[in-house]
């Protein structure tokens, strides 16, 4: 599938949004050693749009991971829940720094 175009102007305000880091883990682009991708919170393969609102930055080993996923089962209940959402949800609601800021530890399903 092509990636669908994003303007420069969307990217630009994007990066600005989320202060150039990303939305999952929250490392700042000067931390990252490739440049932070612009990700669809509804994949486009499951017809999201490349509307900003639809957009947000992660970095490639986040984005990778979550490819397009929207949600996945939540080892404890078995159940499906939705994927953390950067731009409608609050990091620290859902997750927080452990070993001293190595790992991020999942505090909801979410
Ligand atoms: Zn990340």
């Amino acid at each position: 599938m092509n990636r669908p175009y994003i303007s420069v102007e969307v990217v630009r305000q994007v990066r600005e949004a989320a202060q150039n880091r990303c939305g999952y883990c929250l490392s700042p682009q000067f931390l990252v050693m490739a440049r932070l991708e612009i990700e669809h919170l509804i994949p486009a393969s499951k017809g999201g749009s490349s509307e900003e609102s639809n957009l947000w930055l992660a970095c490639p080993i986040c984005n990778g991971y979550k490819a397009d996923k929207t949600e996945a089962i939540d080892p404890e209940t078995r159940e499906s829940v939705s994927l953390f959402n950067p731009r409608s949800q609050v990091w620290t609601e859902h997750f927080r720094w452990i070993e001293g800021g190595l790992r991020v530890e999942g505090l909801t399903a979410i």
